[in-house]
């Protein structure tokens, strides 16, 4: 449905995007996850046709951005990362003026807006200023605003910045439900947990670059990082330790009165438990360490996520 072949941007000396690919299939969520500064907003405003690439293509349904940019604004919806709403104006007012943009037909128009309202939950608050909202409610309308002309692809940027934890989770559930409509997403977040609940796939860029791209499982089975449990004791001696690893085949490494076990945790947790009872070693605590995009993150580039 949208392939991106080789793109690139530079601003000055800044190589925003350098040289990315990859392709977004039909009703997928999509994200694009990476650090402030990544490249995240270039790609995606490249991607909707308000930015102009220095290089590669960008197909949309098997249309070139370049050479169809109209039959492919048609096809898109854009929440940008910036909020763009009149503050002196009404919701519904608001929605209004972005929808005439688009010249849909008054009645078809105002039919839209109220079935949008009710879908992002601010039927009630229609009338009042967008001055009165808070964060999260402008977001939602953002997002309404970016529904009006029926796009089948919504591109959302960061939707979630700067917003309540209530909002947030209302921002999901839309998103969830829009997909269930068969809407195509593209996400982008620097919030790994927000990927991890969200998104089919997942393209993982730093610097202008994608370095890792895949389903999380993909991502987990290529990446070096592997699952443990970490268990504390109030004692372990030399020989508990080798009684330990005669019954687990398991790579089992040691910090003081801690033990270290890489394993498959769903697997391997009663095997585990059950061999240290064997082995007379009193479990203290016991913390499990699943692989998660942060550290598939910090593995990749040697970097946190958020700095
Ligand atoms: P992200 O959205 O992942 O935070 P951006 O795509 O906004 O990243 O930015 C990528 C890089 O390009 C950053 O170094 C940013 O400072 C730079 N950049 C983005 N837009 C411009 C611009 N209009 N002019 C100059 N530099 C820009
Ligand atoms: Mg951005």
């Amino acid at each position: 449905m949208i392939q991106v072949t080789n793109l690139s941007k530079s601003f000055e000396n800044i190589h925003a995007v350098n040289n990315i690919s990859f392709t977004i299939k039909r009703g997928e969520v999509f994200g694009l996850l990476g650090p402030n500064g990544a490249g995240k907003s270039t790609t995606i405003n490249m991607m909707s046709t308000i930015l102009k690439s220095d290089e590669g293509e960008v197909y949309i349904n098997g249309n070139d951005i370049k050479q169809n940019p109209n039959i492919c604004k048609q096809l898109i919806g854009v929440v940008p990362q910036e909020i763009s709403l009149y503050d002196d104006f009404t919701a519904y007012d608001n929605l209004m003026f972005w929808g005439s943009l688009y010249k849909i037909p008054a009645k078809e128009l105002k039919h839209k807006i109220l079935e949008i309202l009710e879908l992002i939950g601010l039927i009630d608050r229609k009338d009042d200023l967008i001055k009165t909202y808070s964060g999260g409610m402008k977001r939602r309308i953002n997002i309404a605003a970016a529904l009006l002309h029926k796009p089948e692809i919504l591109f959302l940027d960061e939707p979630t910045v700067g917003v309540d934890p209530q909002s947030r989770n209302r921002i999901f559930e839309i998103i969830e439900t829009l997909n269930q409509q068969g809407i195509t997403i593209i996400y982008t977040t620097h919030y790994m947990e927000e990927v991890e609940r969200l998104c089919n796939r997942i393209a993982i860029m730093d610097s202008g670059r994608i370095i890792a791209q895949g389903t999380q499982a993909e991502l987990q089975q290529h990446s070096n990082v592997k699952e443990a449990v970490e268990i504390a004791f109030q004692s372990i001696s030399e020989n508990q330790i080798v009684q330990l690893k005669e019954q687990l085949q398991l790579k089992i490494s040691q910090n003081n009165l801690k033990l270290i076990i890489e394993c498959d945790v769903n697997k391997d947790l009663s095997n585990i438990i059950s061999a240290c009872n064997n082995s007379n070693l009193k479990i203290e605590d016991i913390v499990v360490k699943k692989v998660n995009l942060e550290a598939i993150f910090l593995s990749l580039t040697g970097k946190q996520l958020r700095d």
